[in-house]
């Protein structure tokens, strides 16, 4: 392994540490009672907040609480239970068609393997890895737009592609805590890395973070801040607005 390699792995051991004792329970968010209802609820979850995935899944999983009832539910029914978080034709007819499959192909039990999980509908590897680690207890690092934004802040990672980035923290972390790490990183995205304006005044990990906006400790009373390592690290300058215009939302695809 070269210097740099050893180094950035060396930060991810100590990211990880730092979180541990920042946000000692890791909770996935999304209300579930059982493999079936954590699939449905992540589906639901793109493009949507987890709020407002709890606010609908009580009242679907009342309608249809198994994959057999779901499989043959109306699909104009299930429209309107889950109209509330976007993009409801596509996430109804996948919600519908994952139950199907899942009766059809795996005997009525959520299956535990990404190979398999990836080829439902709705769901993509991000989706499977939640199930994985979440529910069944197996090794499994979901990417959302969280963790990648944060890696690639902290400097774990160059790279944009949310499959690389899962390779590459993989190959840095001890396979029993990619799912935990990556519920921590999601909790420091939301409270204090925030997208646009990261609170890095209030950050545990500043010390180590090639991104920080603030003030290196060996300034010279000039302009020496990270603010251009966090340009390095994300392509836009730490502070400043950005001027794209809003991207308008697409179709909801596979988490
Ligand atoms: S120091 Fe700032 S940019 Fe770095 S992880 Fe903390 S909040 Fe994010």
């Amino acid at each position: 392994m070269s210097a740099k390699k050893t180094e950035i792995s060396k930060r991810a051991t100590e990211v990880l540490r730092l979180l541990k004792s920042e946000y000692p329970v890791a909770i996935c968010e999304l209300t579930h009672e059982s493999a079936f209802q954590l699939l449905a609820a992540t589906i639901l979850s793109a493009q949507c907040t987890d709020v407002r995935v709890n606010m609908v899944t009580p009242a679907l999983f009342d309608a249809y609480p198994t994959p057999a009832k779901l499989a043959v539910a109306d699909v104009a029914h299930v429209e309107q239970l889950v109209r509330s978080t976007g993009f409801y034709q596509t996430k109804a007819k996948n919600l519908i068609g994952m139950a199907s499959q899942v009766m059809t192909r795996f005997g009525g039990e959520v299956p535990r393997e990404i190979e398999d999980l990836v080829t439902l509908p709705g769901v993509g590897r991000k989706t499977a890895n939640v199930l994985r680690s979440v529910v069944f207890g197996l090794p499994g690092l979901p990417v959302d737009t969280h963790v990648g934004r944060l890696s690639r802040r902290l400097g774990l990672t160059k790279l944009e592609d949310a499959v690389k980035v899962e390779y590459e923290l993989n190959a840095m972390l001890p396979p029993e805590e990619w799912g935990e790490f990556s519920l921590r990183l999601i909790l420091h995205g939301r409270r204090v890395c925030d997208a646009r304006k990261p609170r890095c005044e209030e950050c545990l990990l500043e010390s180590l973070c090639p991104s920080s906006t603030l003030p290196t400790k060996k300034s010279t009373g000039k302009t020496a801040t990270k603010k251009l390592a966090h340009k390095a690290a994300t392509g836009k300058a730490a502070t400043k607005k950005s001027t794209k215009k809003p991207v308008k939302k697409t179709k909801a695809r596979k988490k």
